[in-house]
């Protein structure tokens, strides 16, 4: 459950103990809360501490990971906790409008959120969201962009269709209702 802040504050007393520039502290903070995701930051915090009070050298994340997880007095690893955002599930909803052959369609995805849950997901084929949106909002083809907020973690069917796409679900389902006429009378009663 190591939070990005302390995660970043931890990274910043290891660069000043070790002599890591600012640029490392940046360029580090990514993989580390990832792969400390499961840490809470309480045992980070006294992991840090220990390494800088008995160690010549600079931590890696393995070994720092490996001392924390030594220590008899860390805290149970607790559930991973979600975030509104991602309504607990550690997943974001996202749609993407694009054109493809003369046409806008919208596609839906889900992708890792920013909380400790999220973070515990991300991997090869589960991306962080923000990663997923940026490429996106960079590709030509792209219209629009939606994404769950932590105001709202549905997307809309207005957001996850173009209003093209709604106005064919809806002659489908006339369609539907014409055809299947009895099981409609049937469900009323
Ligand atoms: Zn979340």
């Amino acid at each position: 459950m190591a939070s990005i802040p302390v995660v970043r504050r931890c990274l910043q007393a290891l660069a000043q103990n070790y002599g890591k520039s600012d640029q490392w502290v940046d360029s580090s903070l990514k993989l580390w809360s990832r792969g400390l995701a499961s840490v809470h930051d309480k045992d980070l915090i006294r992991g840090v501490e220990e390494w800088c009070g008995k160690e010549a050298r600079m931590a890696n994340l393995a070994r720092l990971k490996a001392l924390i997880e030594a220590n008899p007095l860390r805290m149970k690893p607790d559930e991973l906790a979600g975030c509104p955002a991602c309504n607990g599930t550690g997943l974001r909803e996202l749609a993407r409008w694009h054109q493809k052959n003369g046409r806008v369609r919208a596609d839906t995805f889900v992708a890792a959120c920013d909380c400790p849950k999220g973070r515990s997901l991300t991997s090869a084929t589960i991306l962080n969201w923000s990663e997923v949106v940026d490429a996106w909002r960079a590709n030509p083809w792209t219209e629009a962009v939606f994404h769950s907020t932590p105001e709202r973690y549905h997307l809309t069917t207005q957001e996850r269709n173009t209003p093209e796409e709604l106005a064919a679900l809806e002659e489908r389902v006339k369609e539907r209702s014409k055809v299947s006429g009895w099981s409609r009378v049937g469900a009323k009663r």
